[in-house]
């Protein structure tokens, strides 16, 4: 290995600094040096403000396209400073929208706590696929459901909940896990 070393301007900020880079020959390094001594360069720290503008960009962007689906939906207002609510709105609807895809094609006029329904069901499988497994067919159609049911009310709950500070909280949370804390 070989460093390459070259002391050059900052195009943004006009400071002086060194920038170095490791390479595999002493050759490498050289032409390296020669080319770099013509490139036009940019000090940490400013790439370090354009990396940090760059991602406040991004995050308005976000913020104002979460606000305007915030509206389509009819979703109720956050509670919170301005900063909180503009970001909690893109957390409430990626979480919405991933239970919406995890519910998409369910139905859910079905009477889940009804134990008429169920049986029905496991009749039905039972009668269309041959199996007997009448005790396993159940607590797997009760897993589902209670699954199904979980996440319906996870989705409700979302939806009408209004605290910007719990969408920030939870925002690293599984489906799963916002189903605990709301179960709380
Ligand atoms: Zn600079």
């Amino acid at each position: 290995m070989a460093k390459a070393k070259i002391r050059t301007t900052c195009v943004v900020c006009g400071k002086e600094f060194t920038h170095e880079v490791q390479k595999y020959s002493r050759r490498d390094a050289n032409s390296w040096e020669q080319w770099a001594a013509d490139k036009e360069w940019t000090c940490s720290a400013c790439l370090q403000v354009q990396h940090e503008a760059a991602q406040q960009a991004k995050r308005q962007a976000e913020n104002e396209a979460a606000a305007t689906r915030t509206k389509e939906k009819n979703l109720p207002e956050l509670q919170g400073s301005e900063k909180q609510i503009a970001w909690a709105n893109t957390i409430r609807l990626t979480m919405i929208d991933e239970i919406a895809f995890l519910l998409k094609g369910i139905r859910l006029d079905i009477d889940v706590d009804n134990p008429e329904w169920r049986e029905a069901q496991v009749q039905r499988v039972m009668a269309n696929s041959g199996r007997t497994d009448h005790d396993e067919l159940l607590r797997t159609l009760d897993d589902t459901l209670q699954t199904i049911k979980r996440l319906a009310l996870t989705r409700d709950h979302l939806q009408a909940s209004t605290s910007a500070r719990w969408f920030i909280d939870h925002r690293d949370k599984r489906v799963e896990e916002l189903w605990k804390s709301i179960a709380e």
